[in-house]
């Protein structure tokens, strides 16, 4: 993990700001219906870190249980998706690659849950893909 590299992004209205420190360990296109609905949008792209690499200096999330184990972090005023975490990976914690400052900082290396992909929406590129999570 290279700690010198900071990273900082937050929401649309500025009421939540955050830092990460390092490198995500992932960073992933999902195609799932949890992530398009709350997202509106055909795909979300994600990036993962551990929980210590996260710093919120401005605000924090306000989280929706989306299903029994995801928390979904927003902005309460603007309502920009910011967060995701998983229960069962206490110690990772997710963020929207497009909350970042420079979003061109990191990119998403694989497809997940193309099994739901929009057929009008289509990226064409050589990135793997997974019907499901990674591990499927
Ligand atoms: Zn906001
Ligand atoms: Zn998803």
């Amino acid at each position: 993990m290279h700690k010198d590299k900071v990273l900082e992004g937050g929401c649309l209205c500025g009421a939540i700001r955050y830092r990460v420190y390092g490198e995500p360990f992932a960073a992933e296109y999902c195609h799932c219906r949890m992530c398009q609905k709350v997202a509106g949008a055909p795909v979300s792209s994600w990036m993962d870190f551990k929980v210590e690499q996260v710093q919120w200096f401005k605000g924090s999330v306000f989280e929706y249980s989306s299903s029994e184990h995801v928390r979904r972090g927003f902005c309460r005023d603007c309502g920009a998706t910011l967060s995701f975490r998983d229960s069962r990976h206490p110690d990772y914690f997710t963020l929207a690659i497009p909350s970042l400052d420079e979003p061109e900082q990191v990119q998403p290396t694989y497809h997940i849950y193309t099994e739901s992909e929009i057929s009008w929406h289509r990226i064409a590129d050589d990135l793997k893909r997974f019907p499901q999570s990674r591990q499927s």
